[in-house]
């Protein structure tokens, strides 16, 4: 089978190597360190690994994937963390790593086209050697795919001004599941129809292969200003970033962290107060950072806040990657650690934030909490759990429990159960919960694009 597709795209392409076939069948997802401990080789393993190098190439692997009926499981930077890339079935998974190349800037209408395999800090290298900047950045930006973080809808850590993936995707390419090609070209917008790029912003490669997208781009910003503000109640900390947004001004970070978090992230940063430390930045032209900056400290200070300065902000700056902390629980035998991000409007998200606490706190369970992307209608919380259950079959037990739990929670309070990671075979069972008619359309969908559910089967969708 594999000489077959070797002869289709080239042998350097194609590889059965255990080592390959190891490293392109995980993501980040807690399970798959756990896997490592408990079993010689993970539960599943991807048979061939296809790495394409242009569109051309995947069209000819989804054609021979589908001609001989083989799965195909789609591998863009491998930082999802709910199994998105897991390979449930024997089949071929699409490396996508080589497919980074790019291909346009268009320095008047302030666009980028790429091969989507391309890593996301790799391409701020490129623009900020240019002066621009994407904006985009999701804490995982040193590993996850352009392809990655438009198929599972992701957002970033200076959301609240720019907005998710989807604010930044003009155009795509994709392959469907015929192998026929779908172009949705760099109109800046349109009112024909519903807009076919948002079939693939957060389709976790169910619909196809997205091979090229056209993305905005910003110049770098003339000045950057951080401020920090000191809470003793996390309510009213959260009445302030709502009224911040509301009042019409954008940070682009707006980052409340409950006290647990405030300690537990940055004592060891030099954070030695007693509360919720709220963490404000703001960018742009000179005149513009002034006045944000005034109007939302104004609000801040009328709400009873300490102003603390700048500080904390810029150490948060050069310490916004590390996530030691998460991966240090995941990789002890018997601890667990994840992060589970839901959102809710403003109205809701008091009781969602009260409720979840409350479950982590009768268990027993270490929780640290922090709001970072902000809207004029809602916000989301960003829940991070920590345990050690003895040994590595009960921390997946409760892993599981925990987030069905804490899913019904959210669904019941009305919110959502996934912000910003997506859903992937984790979140699967609850989605119907969420989506209602919504799932069957996105069930006909599938069916009709992809009938012999050859792309990326058991993601997203529950069969
Ligand atoms: C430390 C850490 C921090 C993170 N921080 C953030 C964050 O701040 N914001 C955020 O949103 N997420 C974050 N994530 C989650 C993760 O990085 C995102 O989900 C990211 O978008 C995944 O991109 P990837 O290229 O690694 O995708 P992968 O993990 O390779 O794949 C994810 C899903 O997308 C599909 N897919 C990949 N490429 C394509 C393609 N070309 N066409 C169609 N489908 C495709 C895969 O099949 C899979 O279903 C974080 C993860 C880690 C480990």
């Amino acid at each position: 089978m594999d000489k077959k597709l070797a002869e289709l795209i080239g042998k350097d392409k194609v590889s059965t190597d255990i080592g390959d076939r190891l490293c392109f069948s995980k993501d980040v997802t807690p399970l798959c360190y756990k896997w490592i401990d408990l079993y010689k080789l993970p539960p599943y393993v991807s048979d061939i690994i296809a790495s394409p190098e242009t569109t051309e190439d995947v069209i000819k692997i989804v054609n021979f994937a589908r001609e001989n009926n083989k799965k195909l499981f789609i591998y863009g930077g491998g930082s999802g963390v709910v199994g998105g890339v897991i390979p449930t079935e024997s089949g071929i998974t699409l490396d996508m790593t080589r497919m980074s190349g790019i291909i346009n800037l268009d320095e008047e209408s302030l666009t980028v086209e790429v091969q989507s395999g391309i890593i996301g800090q790799n391409l701020e290298d490129f623009l900020n050697k240019k002066n621009y900047t994407l904006r985009h950045f999701p804490q995982s930006i040193r590993s996850a795919s352009v392809g990655g973080l438009i198929a599972t809808k992701s957002t970033g850590q200076f959301s609240t001004k720019y907005g998710g993936i989807e604010n930044y995707v003009v155009g795509l390419e994709a392959v469907l599941p015929d192998g026929s090609l779908l172009n949705t070209g760099d109109k800046p917008r349109s009112s024909t129809g519903p807009d076919i790029n948002n079939f693939f912003i957060g389709s976790e490669g169910v619909f196809g292969v997205i091979t090229k997208a056209i993305l905005k781009i910003y110049k770098m910003p003339e000045e950057v200003k951080y401020h920090c503000f000191i809470y003793s109640d996390i309510f009213r900390a959260l009445d302030s970033i709502r009224e911040i947004m509301q009042s019409g001004i954008k940070p682009p970070v707006i980052r409340l962290y409950n006290s647990e978090e405030s300690r537990l992230k940055f004592e060891k940063l030099g954070f030695d107060y007693d509360g919720c430390l709220l963490i404000l930045c703001f960018e742009g032209k000179k005149e513009l950072v002034e006045a944000e900056s005034s109007v939302a400290k104004k609000i801040c200070s009328g709400m009873h806040a300490r102003d603390i300065g700048e500080e904390l902000g810029k150490i948060w700056f050069e310490n916004r990657f590390d996530t030691r902390h998460i991966l240090e629980k995941e990789e002890e035998y018997g601890g667990m650690s994840d992060a589970i991000e839901l959102a809710a409007s403003w109205s809701k998200i008091k009781k969602l934030y009260t409720e979840v606490e409350e479950y982590f706190k009768k268990r027993n369970i270490t929780l640290a909490s922090h709001f970072s992307h902000v809207y004029t209608s809602g916000v989301s919380v960003y829940n991070i759990f920590y345990l050690n259950a003895g040994d590595e079959k009960e921390a997946i037990d409760r892993f599981y429990q925990i987030w069905d739990d804490v899913m019904e929670i959210a669904l019941k309070n009305e919110a959502t159960i996934s912000h910003h990671h997506g859903i992937g075979i984790i979140k699967k069972t609850r989605l119907k919960q969420e989506l209602g008619k919504g799932m069957e359309l996105i069930k006909k969908l599938k069916d009709n694009l992809d009938p012999e559910n050859i792309i990326n089967p058991e993601k997203l969708i529950e069969n």
